[in-house]
């Protein structure tokens, strides 16, 4: 039926793509969009052809970091094919693509059925929007996801992706939230982990030349037994960044945090 289409389309799209690297955090604000629009400008500016796809319906952001927000993705005979940005990067938000279905957005509730049925639509929306983007041939696609597990879920399900990355603060809090989300994903799902980014991890101090922390510095960081695969420091030219729809890592390369997110590319 229409469903085994679907799936057929699905899989036939992502032979494609060499690696599918999910990006997950416990909690929102982490920098998880930021991570990806990163990682994405990083992985390009070493020759990769690379795609992010902003899977975070309710507060999408990649699209405004990469600087394509007005662009629309434009119908063609193999699916959408997403804007294109600095460094050929592809870009495609689902909230671009769900425009004019705004079902899952409606099913917001708190009771049970509520719940499922959004459930439902986002796994059924997240497959369409997966299998209907012409990605084309792709070293790696970057899957921004929203804070929590239940898209992880629905997209562990999906399409199994090969490593997942989570973004963390370095503090109790946000340590303890991914930790839990980490025992769901690797326990429950059996979802393989490539590791954690810690970003906000102290900031680079001009005066003295050295990293100074930003957090709590008692706090022993446990990850349910995965490496921690890169610190980004804090640096207030990300924020500048973002509102101009520019990766960092563009113009700051050569900064500490520029240069430790492209050693946490190597990683991926
Ligand atoms: P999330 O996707 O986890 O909700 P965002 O990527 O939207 O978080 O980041 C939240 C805010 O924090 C943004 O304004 C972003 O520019 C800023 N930010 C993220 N990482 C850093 C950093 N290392 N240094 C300074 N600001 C950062």
């Amino acid at each position: 039926g229409q469903l085994e289409q679907l799936r057929h389309r699905l899989s036939s799209r992502l032979a494609s793509i060499r690696h599918v690297v999910a990006v997950m955090s416990g909690k929102g604000g982490v920098g998880k969009s930021t991570l990806t629009t990163n990682l994405a400008a990083g992985l390009a500016m070493k020759g990769h052809a690379v795609g992010v796809a902003d899977a975070d319906i309710y507060g999408p952001s990649l699209a405004r970091m990469l600087g394509v927000a007005e662009r629309r993705p434009k119908p063609g005979r193999d699916g959408v094919a997403p804007p294109r940005t600095v460094l050929d990067i592809k870009v495609m938000s689902m909230a671009l693509f769900l425009e004019d279905a705004q079902a899952p957005v409606v099913f917001r509730g708190p009771s049970r059925e509520a719940f499922t049925w959004k459930g439902m639509l986002e796994m059924h929306a997240l497959r369409e929007f997966l299998a209907d983007t012409d990605w084309g041939e792709l070293d790696y696609l970057l899957i921004d996801l929203p804070p929590g597990t239940n898209q992880f879920a629905t997209l562990h399900d999906l399409i199994r992706p090969a490593g997942s990355l989570v973004v963390s603060l370095p503090n109790r809090l946000s340590r303890e939230v991914v930790g839990r989300s980490l025992v769901l994903a690797r326990q429950v799902l059996k979802a393989p982990m490539l590791g954690v980014v810690e970003n906000m991890a102290g900031y680079f101090c001009n005066g003295c030349l050295s990293r100074q922390p930003l957090f709590d510095r008692q706090a022993e960081a446990d990850y349910d037994g995965l490496p921690i695969l890169g610190r980004i420091p804090f640096d207030p030219r990300f924020v500048d960044a973002c509102d101009a729809g520019r990766p960092y890592l563009l113009d700051y390369a050569d900064a500490p945090p520029g240069q430790d997110l492209m050693g946490l590319c190597d990683r991926l």
